[in-house]
């Protein structure tokens, strides 16, 4: 089912998870493990991230080096599929543009539609390790709208290879990466705005948040949003921020500010498990006054926290 079907079939607030690929090496068993006892509460819906490859010198046995490519998170789509299979939910791979060709998307897509998947998160994915800003793959997509109009053109049937006629249409439910703080590279809200509104005009069906601490900053993204008829869904991403030092690791690697109660609490907590407790209660607000303010869904990036989120459900529903 499309997440936007989902959504506009629920009865009462769905819940969805965002899990990211083990690193290689590691068995799908570390996610099933992560995943089992969140199946408790029956999530709709759960996002499997995507990692572009990272180039690294490795040393030679003569002692020089050499560049090497490796992809230390693999199996995206393989992934989704065994998730969709082991907990018959549906699961949203992340399509990013960085580091893939247009044709390398393409067929991706034809593997996702081949194997049931209905949706995708569309996203231009953040600069390579080595850059300092992105820089699209000479044969890929610069933004993520882009990769919008990509998905649609397979949804209208429409292949890379223009001799192919009468090409299967695929049905896929686009969703794309909004920011209630705004993207870092966006010169002002204004701008980051018009970008966003271009990918809905376009045809992507819904936005997700990027995650925040501060409710105000969702509901004002949110009226901003309406302000400029921005009309689909918008599901607010949370996490829970549970150490001393996220509180500098956070704002720096998403751009989003931590409230000072928030700071004050870590700071002073010194029991081993306070800062799980700290995140617990914190996240426990945060999706309290949500659900009052009636959100349609809430969305946990649970990496490697799963054990809090999972109390947080616990205490919610
Ligand atoms: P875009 O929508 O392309 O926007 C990027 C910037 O360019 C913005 O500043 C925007 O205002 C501007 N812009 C957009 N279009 C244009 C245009 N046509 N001309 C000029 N400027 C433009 N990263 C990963 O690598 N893998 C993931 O799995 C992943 N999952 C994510 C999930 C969520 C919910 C979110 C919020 C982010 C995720 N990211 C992921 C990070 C994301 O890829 C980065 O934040 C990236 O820097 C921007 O992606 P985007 O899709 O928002 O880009």
């Amino acid at each position: 089912m499309k997440v936007t079907d989902l959504l506009a079939s629920a009865t009462k607030p769905i819940i969805s998870l965002e899990i990211l690929p083990p690193t290689k090496g590691k068995s799908i068993e570390s996610i099933y493990g992560h995943l089992d006892p969140l199946m408790e509460f029956g999530p709709s819906f759960v996002n499997v991230t995507y990692h572009r490859a990272e180039q690294i010198m490795k040393k030679r046995a003569d002692g020089t080096y050499e560049k090497v490519e490796i992809r230390k998170r693999p199996g995206t789509v393989s992934i989704c599929a065994a998730l969709m299979n082991k907990y018959k939910i549906e699961a949203v791979p992340h399509l990013i543009c960085g580091g893939f060709t247009k044709e390398e998307t393409e067929n991706a897509l034809i593997d996702l539609n081949f194997l049931g998947v209905k949706n995708v998160l569309a996203l231009r994915g953040d600069a390579a390790a080595n850059e300092k800003f992105f820089t699209a793959n000479p044969n890929g997509h610069r933004y993520a709208e882009e990769l919008v109009q990509q998905v649609l053109n397979l949804n209208h049937g429409k292949y890379m290879e223009e001799d192919i006629i009468d090409g299967v249409k695929t049905d896929f439910c686009i969703g794309v990466a909004g920011y209630p703080e705004k993207h870092f590279e966006a010169p002002n809200i204004e701008t980051d705005t018009y970008y966003l509104k271009r990918k809905i005009e376009l045809g992507a069906d819904y936005i997700v948040t990027q995650m925040f601490f501060k409710n105000s900053h969702y509901y004002n993204f949110v009226n901003r949003c309406k302000e400029n008829n921005i009309n689909c869904p918008i599901i607010p991403g949370l996490k829970p921020l549970t150490s001393k030092r996220q509180l500098t690791t956070i704002p720096s690697i998403f751009n989003v500010e931590v409230p000072v109660d928030l700071v004050n609490e870590l700071v002073k907590s010194t029991a081993p498990d306070a800062g799980d407790r700290i995140g617990e209660e914190w996240l426990y607000q945060q999706c309290v006054d949500l659900l009052k303010n009636k959100v349609p869904v809430l969305h946990f990036y649970t990496l490697g926290k799963p054990q809090v989120v999972y109390n947080v459900l616990k205490r919610l529903f």
